[in-house]
């Protein structure tokens, strides 16, 4: 089991960012301070727990004079956090909670910057800042690894969500949210807006559409249904009032709940939020509707469709998804909660008979079944993606015979018990980067859903281990879906030309509502439009920037240990280690370099890691004994086919196998063993059965990856000049989906004969004479791990292989991809060797200020895209925007990076420079944890990069200049002169611009 299913994520967040994981909790205990009842700064204590996975003691306070909660997770974590969350509901589509999410961080009374999150995120010490709305809350997280600049931080967000200038300001609704927009009298009317720029591509795909139409099947009469981030369909028809209005009723301290974790004085920290926020309210009655849907007599039906671009093949690509209303999770309690979620995961198993049943159906081509707990009632879904929409009768029975056979027959529960090894891993692993964000995130989605923030998850799922033999998981299958009459069974079809239909239907609609202007009030749109612009270009003051700091770069010592890196071979493997100060856990990462095959072969072996990823018997194991002793021994196996460079300045790389775990100290033997049984033993034989399941599920994930198209992009742009990423493109990229689709093809025709292939490449491949071992522990540990070293190495071949010769496939300079979605991606690429630029911790800087000054104030707010960037990348220099609505202007911006800076160094201050310099600095060195920093030097070294370069660049950083601005200025002349770019967007969108495009890729 990969990983265990605790919440089912569909929150939108202020920009995209991947997160979240599973909290483990263990036996709550008293903290010694503190006890429940004791009153401090106005808040009582409420509740105390010791949770061992993190290592921290949890107090529950309660603000007496206004009920809000705040949660202190106290640990030895250095890299600190604080969130604030709102309970509040959707009460319609118009995406009114999302709105008001992002606008509070457009600007509050205390620091009235129009721009407030991204100046906090661009120019303090701050690790992560965002904002979240899920379907019942809204979320507010931010990190520092400083304690100082958290604490002023919290205070930047508190002031935010009770003091924000959204109150005053509809300018910051319109920026936001959304408005009308006209240049002048003869230009079309347009509308805009960065929420309603967001929701278009984030409802592109059809599996996120499909989500959406069944839960509005199952919800028919509840808030549950409502599309909490907004349709873009319906978020024209919101007023500014509306806004304020939901605001004033959710938005107070006695609907709120706050976190505060890691290594912090909590007691001053009640002092302030206290005296600077909560003692100025009084308590306020909010009622929360949690929309209890009245359950159902009959399987309700629904069908839907999607647009899709004309000539898109439609043939079975619907989404058929089997949907049950669970009970309210106040009454369906945590011990149910996590039995049927657990049941869940075991029904998942790609060779549980459930799912095995699904497949020979051939109804879809991939299957998945997942539990959403962000809703009040969760909603359970089994999904059959590529499917055909006439079999939705066939699917639905299906499933229910399976089940009831299930109930029966019983699950097999082995491998519960095996994953129970993962909450030693999780504890002997310690707290890493995400650590923070996860367990504020994890309390506010407990307090939302059960009014209960401290929940011990882990003894929860210790006592359903001990239960599995009363047939816990089979009675909660039957009782919650088996006799589940609150079902809906919705399928959701693409239609083709249904986009360039909707396309010139909302055109018309615009040019029709123009029309329908007097003269009066064309002039006053124009006049509107012109002052929003003005207004929205104004520049954070320098006094409020400094408002935002609580340290300064003088103040941050940033230590980078040397690992005492140490290089030796064994019985022909090349091995490095690094010290790492842990208890008995390690981190070993196999690299088997690649150099000598093809092209094509390194396809073949990228399709042979995919299909052990999904799960395969070996000539000794059984497929559940491979998925139980990787749960027990290594918590999780990672398998990739990718590329490193040979030295630091990237100009030439190499394609590698690598594969990642964790191991026990006293078990190196034992997980040898089972890795190489993985590699070397896995059965290819069984090709039809696993090779079409894996080709199943990469081509889910492509159709995924086409509606949410950044890293395709990036890819093929860092393609066109960087050695290194030519291989990532062409291991992950289109070239790899054409592959799969030729070799669906060949494994019908002949599977032996692509099992043949796929075992003489595994043959040359895995060597005793390309292994590069890393690996990062105790230092008393590392001899006993090269002592187990041969258990690997006497089970490779010892031959000798020359190098391959060949060129990967380069896409062109100047490219287009079409999808079916109405919103835009660029992706624009150049290299800084070839145009002479030199690698430097100075141009991360000068990233930031063209971030925080030209990209974001231009494209985002004043353009109206989800979000654009810049940023150096090895030997690349990228710049980016995503869900844009103008790619030809966002081009203009992005090629004008050179004239910008020409014309910053005249206003730059040493001051304002500084503030730029210190938030490069924190984003450039993150805190981390013990095991995860010593493997990141190991990965350094085996590119060339010492610990001294590492120093350099922070230095580099911290010696920027005002005479810097000018040198990059000259850079960015040739960057820009040298770019090359790939355009993602419609194919009427490509159209219009056609001239601007070598090449014109159709992604579907
Ligand atoms: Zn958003």
């Amino acid at each position: 089991m990969k990983k265990r299913v605790l919440f089912f994520v569909t929150a939108v967040c202020l920009f995209l960012t991947t997160i979240l994981g599973s909290t483990k909790m263990v036996s709550a205990a008293t903290t010694g301070e503190l006890k429940t009842g004791d009153e401090i700064h106005g808040f009582k204590v409420k509740q105390t727990a010791y949770d061992s996975s993190t290592k921290s003691d949890e107090i529950l306070f309660e603000h007496v004079k206004t009920g809000a909660k705040l949660l202190v997770i106290k640990n030895s974590d250095i890299n600190r956090g604080f969130s604030i969350k709102f309970n509040t509901p959707a009460d319609n589509d118009k995406g009114i909670n999302h709105i008001i999410e992002h606008s509070v961080l457009g600007g509050s009374k205390k620091y009235p910057s129009s721009n407030i999150i991204f100046d906090v995120m661009n120019t303090t010490y701050v690790s992560y800042a965002n904002a979240f709305t899920y379907q019942n809350m809204t979320m507010y997280p931010i990190c520092s690894s400083n304690e100082k600049q958290l604490f002023k931080s919290a205070d930047i967000y508190l002031d935010a969500v009770f003091n924000p200038l959204l109150l005053s300001d509809s300018r910051i609704f319109e920026r936001e949210g959304f408005r009308n927009e006209l240049k002048d009298a003869g230009s079309k009317l347009i509308y805009n807006g960065i929420v309603y720029s967001e929701m278009q591509g984030g409802l592109s795909s059809i599996e996120a559409s499909a989500m959406i139409n069944a839960k509005k099947a199952i919800f028919p009469d509840s808030n549950q249904g409502n599309i909490s981030g907004g349709s873009p369909s319906d978020i024209p028809a919101l007023t500014y009032q509306e806004v304020i209005n939901t605001y004033k009723k959710n938005y107070h301290p006695s609907n709120s709940f706050m976190v505060l974790y890691g290594d912090v004085d909590y007691k001053a920290f009640l002092k302030m939020v206290n005296e600077n926020y909560l003692s100025s309210y009084s308590k306020k009655e909010i009622t929360i509707d949690r929309g209890t849907q009245k359950p159902f007599n009959k399987l309700s039906k629904k069908s839907y469709t999607v647009p899709a671009a004309a000539g898109t093949d439609t043939k079975n690509k619907s989404v058929i998804d089997l949907v049950f209303a669970i009970n309210d999770m106040k009454e369906l309690g945590m011990d149910n909660y996590i039995a049927l979620s657990t049941a869940i995961s075991l029904l998942n198993v790609e060779n549980s008979s459930f799912k095995q049943a699904l497949m020979e159906s051939k109804i879809g081509e991939s299957y998945s079944i997942s539990l959403d707990a962000t809703t009040y009632q969760p909603s359970l879904h089994f999904i059959a993606n590529n499917a055909n929409p006439a079999k939705s009768n066939d699917f639905y029975h299906l499933v229910m015979k399976e089940l009831k056979k299930v109930v029966k027959k019983g699950l097999d529960t082995e491998l519960i018990k095996s994953s129970l090894r993962s909450i030693e891993f999780q504890e002997a692993l310690g707290n890493n980067q995400s650590s923070a964000v996860n367990k504020m995130m994890t309390a506010s989605l407990f307090d939302n859903l059960i009014g209960n923030s401290i929940v011990d998850v882990n003894s929860y799922y210790r006592k359903l281990v001990n239960k599995l033999d009363e047939r816990v998981l089979e009675k909660v299958i039957e009782k919650y879906i088996v006799k589940n009459k609150s079902a809906a069974l919705t399928v959701t079809t693409p239609e083709a030309g249904l986009l360039e239909k909707n396309q010139e239907a909302a055109a018309k609609t615009l040019a029709e509502k123009k029309a329908s202007m007097t003269k009066k009030e064309v002039s006053a749109l124009v006049n509107r439009t012109a002052a929003f612009q003005e207004w929205n270009s104004k520049e954070t003051p320098a006094a409020v920037l400094k408002s935002l700091r609580a340290v300064s770069l003088k103040d941050i010592e940033v230590e980078l240990k040397d690992r005492e890196i140490k290089e030796t071979t064994v019985d022909g493997a090349h091995v490095l280690t690094a010290n790492a100060d842990v208890d008995k856990i390690s981190s070993v990462s196999l690299g088997f370099d690649l150099s000598h095959l093809t092209p094509d072969e390194l396809l073949y072996l990228r399709f042979y890691s995919d299909m052990i990823g999904n799960g395969m018997a070996t000539t000794n194991r059984t497929e559940s004994q491979v998925l139980n002793e990787i749960a027990l021994k290594t918590n999780t196996i990672s398998t990739a086919v990718s590329a490193i460079m040979d030295n630091k300045n990237g100009t030439s790389a190499h394609p590698v196998f690598i594969v990642d775990y964790y191991s026990f100290e006293d078990e190196y033997k034992d997980t040898f063993e089972l890795v190489s049984d993985i590699l070397l033993n896995s059965k290819i034989t069984d090709i039809a059965g696993y090779g079409t399941r894996t080709i199943a599920n990469v081509k889910a994930d492509f159709k995924y990856q086409f509606a949410e198209p950044l890293n395709l992009a990036l890819l093929r742009s860092t393609a066109y000049t960087s050695p290194l990423y030519r291989y990532s493109n062409y291991l992950n990229g289109l070239d790899y989906y054409k592959f799969i689709l030729q070799l669906e093809k060949e494994i019908i025709n002949n599977p032996a004969e692509v099992a043949k292939k796929i075992t003489e490449i595994r043959t040359k491949a895995f060597n005793k004479n390309n292994l590069n071992i890393l690996f990062a522990g105790d230092e008393s540990a590392q001899s006993a791990f090269k002592s187990a070293i041969t258990g690997l190495t006497g089970k490779l071949p010892d031959a000798q292989y020359g190098k391959a010769v060949y060129s990967l496939p380069k896409p062109a300079k100047r490219e287009a991809l079409a999808i079916n979605s109405t919103v835009q991606y660029v992706l624009v690429n150049a290299s800084l060797s070839e145009s002479n630029v030199p690698q430097s911790g100075k141009g991360n800087v000068i990233m930031n200020m063209l971030n925080n000054l030209l990209l974001t104030p231009e494209i985002r707010l004043k353009g109206g895209a989800y979000g654009a960037s810049a940023a150096i990348m090895d030997n690349n220099y990228i710049a980016y925007t995503y869900r844009d609505n103008n790619y030809v202007n966002s081009m203009k911006t992005i090629g004008a990076t050179d004239e910008f800076l020409k014309a910053l160094t005249s206003y730059m201050t040493e001051e304002t420079l500084e503030s730029y310099k210190l938030s490069t600095y924190a984003a450039e060195s993150p805190s981390t944890n013990e095991l995860t920093d010593a493997y990141m030097s190991l990965l350094y070294h085996m590119q060339g990069i010492s610990l001294q370069d590492r120093i350099n660049r922070l230095t580099e950083i911290k010696e920027s200049g005002i005479a810097d601005i000018d040198t990059y200025a000259g850079y960015m002349e040739k960057l820009n002169a040298n770019q090359n770019y790939v355009i993602v967007a419609s194919p009427s969108d490509i159209e219009g611009n056609k001239d601007m495009f070598d090449s014109i890729i159709s992604l579907q």
